[in-house]
């Protein structure tokens, strides 16, 4: 089973393809995180992206084409994947259908999870993370026990990523509702648009979306 997030940022995407890893077997493909991690290791993807990235723009479409199309044939995502952040505009949709087709692969679900926008930039801006374990908190809403120090693992190697600042978190919900939200249409078209209520809690969110892949 192949399926697609969607959802404005912020909006749970990233932690529930977490969950749904562990559940159904799948596997992760973050575009997001693969570009963090190519700007962290100073790669020639990293050099394109990092400006971007920072400003809140959308790396070219050809690179994040690449990535993924490369990744999709590995071994691990055999079993299934889950598109976390891309595609984000139709032309990269539109790249996808043909790469999977090209590939002999399908998309099942395509899940929007529906959020207020208005509470996006709370939700963004209060987010940090774990860099040795990868636990997730925010400052009002899952705040750390011990100030500095992860609840997990006990690192105080906690993070916040440097397109989590307000400013430019308004450019990237700007470009999610200018270049992304069009995708809706599109894959409603297909016959392969699901919603579900990204505003409940993270357990009931979880919930819906399992029983939308067990159906
Ligand atoms: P994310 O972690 O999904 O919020 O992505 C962080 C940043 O990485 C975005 O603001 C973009 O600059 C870049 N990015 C991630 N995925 C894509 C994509 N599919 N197309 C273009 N840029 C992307």
């Amino acid at each position: 089973m192949n399926i697609i997030l969607l959802g404005a940022p912020g909006a749970g995407k990233g932690t529930q393809a977490k969950m749904l890893e562990d559940k159904f077997g799948l596997v992760q493909l973050s575009t997001g995180d693969m570009l963090r991690a190519a700007v962290a290791a100073g790669t020639e993807v990293g050099k394109v992206a990092k400006d971007l990235m920072e400003a809140g723009e959308l790396v070219p479409d050809e690179v994040v084409v690449g990535i993924i199309s490369d990744r999709v044939d590995e071994e691990d995502c055999k079993g299934g994947f889950i598109l976390d952040g891309f595609p984000r505009n139709t032309a990269q949709a539109e790249a996808l259908d043909a790469m999977l087709e090209e590939k002999g692969l399908s998309l099942q679900h395509v899940i929007e999870m529906k959020v207020n926008p208005d509470i996006l930039v709370e939700r963004i801006t209060g987010r940090f993370s774990c860099g040795d374990c990868g636990a997730g908190y925010h400052d009002i809403y899952k705040p750390v026990s011990k100030e500095g120090t992860c609840d997990e693992c006990g690192s105080t190697n906690l993070n916040r990523r440097k397109d989590d600042n307000e400013e430019t978190v308004r450019s990237r919900l700007e470009v999610y509702s200018n270049e992304t939200e069009p995708l809706l249409p599109y894959y409603q078209g297909k016959g392969i648009l699901r919603q579900v209520d990204g505003m409940a809690s993270m357990d009931a969110v979880a919930e819906e979306l399992n029983a939308i892949l067990s159906a």
